[in-house]
């Protein structure tokens, strides 16, 4: 895609000319080698000694036409700051935002919530003693942020134009505006994609022994992958399970020798080299595995209690990557804690944080994310200073 496909034709005059090159190379590479000072001034930005007659920041659209700043069904398109995904990292931030009077959209996917919607008992979030329900939580999260004025659209994100500002995104055809934005669109797990995987979620079947091992006390249950995450899994449930069985579709496993020697030495895992799940069995619940032999075509029935899919993520940045740094793993990059290559874009959650990848960590990492998007709307004048102490 190149950058004219990416701008909007639409585009009301008057706004931010991008910062693509005429020749249609990468508007990021217009910005390499520029220092561009924001301290002092409140409005626009001359770069015409740089790049031309452009403006780098434009605030005109929020104070535009009315016309403009509404969806087809009347709600706000045009805010100080949009919020993208609404689990912990994003509903954190747009709970924080709003309190900071920046009245942010949230643009929260087509499955909102994130995924502790598929999560059953939530133990670990502070502040619940006796557990809570992830789509309950969930809901207080989006319950909160609504309280405090942030607008919540159930909508994904298809595009956006990080040219200029104001930064543009497209979702479901309409066209929405922001000085800032906070990219807390997080991950996904991958799944076997086997009907009966999807039937027995959150009865047996689960994608996170973190939260779930738990709950799997004295129980036989079993580990699908041969990468770190499948190897760590299996690791950590030995300290609930009676037994792990770790199943991979290969001969070599795939994870770093350190924590192969780990697993191969612990009495607690069995590893079946060359082993597909066909079928979770059970109705209400997991009751054991049909499993083939990729090797023999052999199949036979696994006894096991529960099933966890550890066979890897997939970060949710298919609308950013060309914007933004990925890492090898695909994972956004974040500088100095939030911030992201494009000065106004900021990075929260498990989009970025392939390390921990806790409701609560992703929950700290929307807020501060908020926190710094409120301090640099400041600094650019979009915002009050008096606001900036409004958490
Ligand atoms: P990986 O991509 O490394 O491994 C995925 C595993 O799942 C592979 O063994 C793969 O098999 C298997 N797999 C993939 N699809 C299927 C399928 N449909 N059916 C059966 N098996 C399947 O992902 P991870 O999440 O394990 O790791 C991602 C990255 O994160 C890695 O770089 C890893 O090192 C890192 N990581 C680091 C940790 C740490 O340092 N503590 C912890 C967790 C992850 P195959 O081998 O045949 O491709």
């Amino acid at each position: 895609m190149n950058d004219q496909d990416r701008r909007d034709p639409e585009r009301a005059s008057g706004d931010a000319v991008p910062l693509a090159s005429p020749n249609g190379a990468s508007p990021l590479a217009a910005l390499q080698g520029l220092s561009i000072d924001f301290s002092a001034d409140t409005g626009a930005v001359p770069l015409a000694n740089a790049i031309g007659p452009m403006t780098l920041i434009d605030t005109a659209p929020i104070t535009g036409s009315p016309e403009s700043q509404f969806g087809p069904r009347g709600e706000r398109t045009v805010s100080k700051l949009i919020i993208l995904g609404s689990g912990p990292a994003g509903l954190t931030a747009a709970i924080y935002a709003a309190r900071a009077y920046l009245d942010p959209i949230v643009l929260a996917g087509s499955a909102p919530g994130g995924q502790l919607m598929i999560t059953s008992d939530v133990e670990n979030y502070p502040g619940f003693p006796e557990g809570i329900q992830g789509p309950e939580l969930m809901a207080k999260f989006r319950e909160q942020a609504e309280r405090f004025g942030a607008q919540i659209e159930d909508v994904d994100v298809d595009r956006v134009d990080f040219s200029s500002r104001p930064f543009q995104l497209w979702a479901r055809g309409t066209e929405y505006r922001a000085e800032a934005v906070i990219v807390a669109t997080g991950a996904s797990a991958l799944w076997l994609g086997l009907e009966s995987e999807a039937r027995l979620r959150g009865r047996g079947v689960s994608a996170c022994a973190t939260c779930d091992g738990f709950f799997f006390r004295d129980k036989q249950i079993a580990v699908v992958g041969g990468g770190d995450t499948a190897l760590e899994e299996a690791l950590f449930l030995t300290r609930f399970a009676s037994h792990v069985n770790l199943l991979h579709r290969r001969e070599q496993l795939r994870g770093s020798r350190i924590m192969q020697d780990r697993v191969l030495a612990n009495p607690k895992i069995t590893l079946h080299t060359n082993t597909v799940v066909e079928e979770v069995l059970g109705d209400a619940k997991v009751e054991g595995l049909r499993v083939r032999n990729t090797a023999t075509g052999a199949e036979r029935v696994m006894a096991s209690d529960g099933l966890f899919v550890a066979i890897g993520y997939r970060p949710n940045t298919e609308a950013f990557a060309d914007w933004l740094d990925v890492d090898e793993k695909g994972y956004l990059v974040v500088h100095d804690e939030t911030a992201s290559k494009i000065e106004g874009v900021f990075i929260a959650g498990d989009v970025h944080d392939h390390r921990y990848r806790q409701a609560v960590t992703a929950a700290g990492d929307g807020c501060k994310a908020a926190i710094d998007a409120e301090r640099w709307l400041e600094s650019q004048g979009v915002t009050e200073v008096r606001t900036a102490a409004a958490w």
